[in-house]
């Protein structure tokens, strides 16, 4: 008898872990574990996706040419250069499955984001981990691990869980030292929070081999709904489009994407809030004696002595009905990962750690 078997790689993927979104015996929790926009999405994308109601009969286009359109319009980008996703994950398995197979090695780093390592297993590559230095991707160490077999590195910059982010002309010196053959992924899902920064257009224009991947779950808080893009030379996009199911995106997903994305005051209004409160939260932490890098997203990383004061710290905010994320999966069990919330989250996260760490 011919046994089923699931095709190399399948079986060693760990299955991903999300933020919690509840806990037993809370009615109402402060949910800081998913890096959302506490301020949800914009008033216009809302009203988008319910006018979308009445036409849910209708299939949706399968270019996506009005979300393109406002995309590039938005981003000073060709349109014709863009692809849209479910969520940038999907983006993601596009370039993976498209450019990475059996005997191929994808680099992700240490405490690189882990849906890299299961996008490489599924297409039936190797993921090949790279260690940062003190939490922040590291150009030579990436370039020293390349070989013949790899053809994708994987950078999330700003970077998840750590917050960190390689600073651009250190971007430009990788893009500029990989052989032609391997491709560059620059994962700007937190690029808005970072102020001045493109989230690697710059280099998307000046090497052929270089993705940028982006998101509508994060600054406009339409997590929920599952949105994504990506921009590359056309030669790129034209591959991925050939991976991409026609109906990938409803209705819905591209009425609310379009809506949010053109509404750039509120885009504007949000990351400001973000930027406020994420110094006001880590100044908090660090004067309270835990130690947080400088964090360019919309999350920062706590940083405790031990693990498990971690942990414990991690219970004295679960018995307040504050729910962080654990991120000892990435190699950081002393660390707990932080959304910034609003005011009245980030006063009260502060309040329960000054209380645990026995600081006023
Ligand atoms: C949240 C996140 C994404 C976005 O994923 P979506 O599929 O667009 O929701 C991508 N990369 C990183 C590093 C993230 O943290």
């Amino acid at each position: 008898m011919p046994q089923i078997r699931p095709q190399p790689g399948i079986m060693e993927i760990a299955l991903y872990v999300s933020g919690q979104s509840s806990l037993a015996g809370k009615a109402e929790v402060l949910k800081l574990s998913s890096n959302e926009n506490p301020y949800g999405p914009s008033p216009k994308a809302q009203a988008a996706y319910a006018e979308a109601a009445a036409t849910l009969h209708r299939y949706p286009s399968t270019d996506h040419a009005e979300l393109r359109a406002a995309i590039g319009a938005v981003h000073g980008l060709d349109p014709d250069r863009i692809i849209c996703g479910v969520g940038s994950d999907e983006v993601l398995q596009f370039i993976t499955q498209s450019f990475a197979g059996p005997g191929d090695e994808c680099i992700t780093t240490e405490h690189g984001f882990s849906m890299y390592p299961i996008l490489a297993h599924a297409a039936g590559a190797v993921p090949v981990e790279v260690a940062e230095t003190d939490r922040r991707v590291d150009v030579d160490k990436i370039l020293a691990a390349v070989t013949a077999r790899t053809k994708i590195v994987f950078i999330a910059n700003p970077a998840n869980p750590t917050g960190t982010m390689v600073p651009g002309a250190e971007l430009r010196r990788l893009a500029g030292a990989l052989p032609m053959g391997v491709i560059l992924v620059l994962d700007g899902a937190y690029a808005e929070f970072a102020g001045d920064y493109d989230g690697g257009v710059s280099l998307v224009e000046d090497f052929p081999n270089v993705v940028m991947t982006r998101t509508f779950s994060k600054i406009h808080g339409l997590g929920g709904l599952r949105i994504g893009w990506g921009y590359a030379r056309r030669e790129i996009i034209d591959v991925l489009n050939r991976v991409r199911q026609p109906f990938n995106l409803s209705l819905g997903q591209m009425a609310a994407a379009e809506a949010a994305v053109r509404d750039v005051e509120y885009t504007r209004w949000c990351a400001a809030e973000n930027a406020r409160w994420r110094d006001f939260l880590r100044n908090g932490l660090v004067q309270m004696g835990i130690a947080c890098d400088e964090s360019f997203a919309n999350f920062v990383l706590a940083r405790f002595d031990t693990p498990d004061e971690a942990d414990a710290a991690d219970a004295a905010l679960k018995e307040d009905g504050i729910l962080v994320r654990k991120v000892a999966g990435y190699k950081l069990p002393e660390c707990l990962r932080i959304t910034v919330g609003d005011e009245a989250a980030c006063r009260r996260i502060l309040g329960v750690l000054a209380a645990f760490k026995g600081v006023r």
